[in-house]
């Protein structure tokens, strides 16, 4: 608690205006620490962040706590007993409002239906998360989030109060910390009770939506991203307009744009393994005319997959015994210039290992596998490639 610093937010939370004089400014740094005898502006604190906004004049840097007053962070100096004008950014402050009330519902209903604690809060300037001490899956977070919006829709007061030590007691209010002193306590009727220092709206009302948007898994527990008010209608139109661009670039509507993509997923699959069943039939008809240099044959093929060069090189093994088939990327292996190659070498009877290991420290290559089946990685040309094959069996 700041002591010498009037909190104007605490009386009127709607105020952005005020009038204060200057009682110190001290250097801090190559910056000025100013305190003044009243502010509206919050300091950071509680997860949420200080009050962006001008005094006198020049943008306040930051404005923090500290046990002589609510310090206000500025890059000039300000005359000491100086009357000065100070305004804070208001929609900034207003969609905070909307997220520190939106986290208490949340964290009250989360507590009251699944007795999980909320054990972390950060307001971002894009998001908004909060963490639990415990797993929220995706029947957890609907139930969450409809009975928040329902808290919304009974506009409920928001009351911020200091109860007496002895009537705190015999309260049951949720704390991250052990606390002394005045404690501030924030109730949202049928949602929450918590000792919070933070600045809200005072009707639930205002929040306007509250959306759950996803939760991921952490430190054993579960982060939440929340988003309340005008950022939750700008994320919702968001969401909207892109499964509308998805939907329109495959001729559906939005509404039929889940089956859509799982047809196109089905029919990119069943495309596949056509596909595959093609080059397995070229490659079977090309074994007719293959020539194999001593014993093996050398194929160079562009772009194929690790299944690709698994499948090519048993089709060609299997006619003359031993195969290698090496792919580089299209359009890279040209005869003279050094590509990297990945390759499948296959052999009907012979263990290939051996071998395989003096091909990949020819050419700096790794690779692996089976006694009849090698696959890998290696740099090289084709030429060189070539003549190692030729230079083998001499
Ligand atoms: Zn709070």
């Amino acid at each position: 608690m700041s002591h010498s610093t009037i909190r104007l937010f605490e009386a009127n939370v709607y105020l952005c205006e005020f009038d204060a004089r200057v009682l110190t400014c001290k250097p801090a740094g190559d910056l000025y620490a100013v305190i003044l005898d009243q502010t509206v502006f919050y300091p950071e604190g509680g997860g949420q962040p200080a009050d962006q906004g001008e005094l006198a004049g020049q943008q306040v840097i930051n404005v923090r706590e500290k046990p002589e007053g609510l310090v206000h962070i500025l890059s000039e100096p300000l005359v000491e007993g100086a009357m000065v004008h100070g305004a804070i950014d208001w929609t900034t402050r207003f969609a905070r409002m909307q997220h520190h009330s939106g986290e208490h519902i949340v964290s009250g209903l989360v507590k009251q239906r699944f007795g999980l604690d909320n054990v972390g809060f950060h307001m971002g300037s894009e998001v908004v998360t909060m963490d639990f001490n415990g797993v929220l899956d995706d029947t957890m977070l609907e139930e969450v989030e409809r009975l928040a919006n329902q808290v919304i829709y009974h506009n409920v007061p928001v009351e911020a109060a200091y109860p007496l030590e002895s009537d705190l007691a015999n309260l049951d209010y949720r704390s991250k910390k052990a606390l002394e002193g005045n404690i501030r306590i924030v109730t949202i009727p049928g949602a929450d009770m918590c000792a919070c220092c933070g600045t809200h709206v005072r009707h639930t009302g205002e929040i306007g939506i509250i959306r759950l948007v996803k939760a991921e898994k952490y430190k054993g527990g579960s982060r939440v991203t929340l988003l309340c008010g005008l950022k939750a209608w700008q994320d919702a139109r968001t969401q909207a307009l892109r499964v509308q661009a998805i939907a329109s670039g495959l001729s559906t509507a939005a509404d039929t744009v889940v089956q859509a993509v799982q047809r196109l997923n089905e029919e990119l699959t069943a495309t596949k393994k056509q596909n595959q069943a093609l080059k397995g039939q070229v490659w079977a008809l090309e074994t007719a005319r293959v020539v194999a240099i001593k014993g093996w044959v050398v194929r160079f093929e562009d772009d194929l997959t690790a299944d690709d060069l698994r499948q090519c090189c048993q089709i060609f093994g299997q006619k003359t015994g031993r195969a290698i088939i090496l792919s580089a990327k299209i359009n890279d292996s040209r005869e003279e210039v050094p590509s990297e190659y990945r390759y499948a070498m296959f052999s009907t009877n012979e263990d290939l290992r051996e071998m395989a290991k003096f091909f990949n420290q020819h050419f700096s290559g790794k690779g692996g596998g089976s006694a009849t089946l090698v696959q890998g990685t290696i740099q090289g040309t084709k030429r060189e490639i070539e003549e190692f094959f030729s230079e083998l069996s001499k």
